[in-house]
């Protein structure tokens, strides 16, 4: 399944009708929760009953009738939905209380499943909604639909109104012949062990500026006014912003690495117990190397690339070319060994390591007698060139070589 995203333009009469479906299946999805409660405390676990009660409502209250009617059969099978994940929740030792009714901020999207819906383009990317009993919405289709269409979800964020598109299209995503380890760090956002390394992204701070601005202008607000309403929009826009921003450089990323490769090696995370502390600026990175593991993860395994982890222990502190430890204390970008004299960037020598970890590889020279660790100036000579080459690259676009 492959789905889309498109703005919707409604005019001010479609926004209302937009609302107030929204409003009514929020109802809707109250009243059902309401329904199975009922059910469970008599002890019977009909599901059928509950599906039936939209009828009963509709009978009782004529106002839902303004809905179009598949678009309430989708309530009862989030609702259902919930409960299933709130009982394998459970079922993982997670401590949880009972579903709960949604208020107005707490529901954002209502869905036309299967029918309903029709899409009619006017021009290369201006098209039109049609929507059952809400009216035909103008829509920026800005990329080709493959598949049919087979559920539409309208979401509001923000005020602005969104179409996601679920199409029954089979993405075909394709591997590279690589086989590559990925170093995620703080002074790069990853390094890989071709060399290639990634910049942080700057549009992030860039906007990050912008927080603070927003939020400092929230803040001299007088509470309950207008204008700290307004300010409030404002600081969630920035959020949304920056949230987008991020996003978008991870799907970019995570992509050409799988383009790129057949296996895609990096460090389990999992595993270590990163002390946490909040003057870590590692850790402000970790919801987003998280995300960025994720959707590596089910992008390698749509497109049918390894994706491997391996033990993170002392990837940074190894030498990659003869196997010898020393500290690395944050600040030491180039790691420079004491026993074979090499000299390489430091996140350049953990994708090594973690790269070599996965091969079942010992760096070369730690096998060899210690005699023969004498005079390796020509290894040296050629590491140097590289930690030159990530120098001059460091400007260059985030995605460098291939
Ligand atoms: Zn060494």
């Amino acid at each position: 399944m492959l789905s889309y995203v498109f703005r919707l333009y409604p005019n001010r009469v479609q926004a209302l009708g937009l609302g107030r479906s929204l409003e009514l299946c929020r109802q809707a999805y109250n009243f059902l929760l309401e329904k199975l409660n009922q059910q469970s405390l008599s002890g019977k676990n009909d599901v059928g009953v509950v599906k039936h009660s939209i009828v009963e409502l509709k009978n009782a209250r004529p106002e839902f009738n303004e809905v179009y009617s598949k678009a309430l059969q989708p309530e009862c099978d989030r609702l259902f939905s919930n409960l299933r994940s709130l009982r394998q929740l459970k079922k993982n030792g997670k401590k949880v209380g009972a579903l709960r009714f949604k208020g107005k901020d707490w529901f954002k999207t209502f869905s036309y499943n299967q029918s309903g819906f029709r899409i009619e383009m006017v021009k290369s990317k201006k098209g039109i909604l049609h929507l059952s009993k809400i009216g035909s919405i103008k829509i920026k289709v800005h990329r080709p639909v493959e598949g049919r269409i087979k559920q539409v979800t309208l979401k509001n964020r923000l005020g602005k109104w969104f179409a996601i598109l679920i199409t029954d299209a089979n993405p075909k995503r394709v591997h590279g012949e690589k086989v590559l380890g990925i170093d995620l760090g703080i002074n790069n956002y990853l390094v890989d062990s071709d060399g290639n390394r990634v910049a942080h992204p700057h549009n992030i701070d860039k906007h990050a500026q912008r927080l603070a601005l927003a939020q400092r202008d929230l803040a001299r607000k007088n509470k309950g006014s207008g204008n700290r309403k307004k300010a409030r929009l404002a600081v969630a826009k920035v959020h949304e912003k920056i949230e987008r921003c991020r996003n978008d450089f991870l799907h970019k990323l995570s992509a050409k690495y799988v383009k790129g490769c057949r296996t895609i090696v990096v460090e389990d995370l999992d595993i270590v117990g990163m002390a946490r502390s909040a003057r870590n600026a590692r850790n402000i990175m970790d919801s987003s190397w998280a995300r960025f593991l994720q959707m590596l993860a089910y992008k390698a395994a749509s497109a049918g690339c390894e994706l491997a982890k391996v033990n993170p222990r002392n990837t940074t502190k190894t030498c990659s070319k003869c196997g010898n430890l020393r500290e690395m204390p944050l600040w030491q970008r180039i790691y420079s060994c004491g026993n074979c004299g090499v000299a390489m960037d430091r996140d350049y020598n953990s994708a090594m390591n973690i790269l070599h970890r996965f091969l079942g590889r010992v760096p070369a020279l730690a096998r060899e007698s210690p005699s023969t660790l004498v005079g390796q100036g020509g290894s040296m000579k050629q590491e140097t060139t590289f930690v030159e080459r990530l120098a001059v690259s460091s400007d260059a676009s985030p995605f460098r070589g291939w």
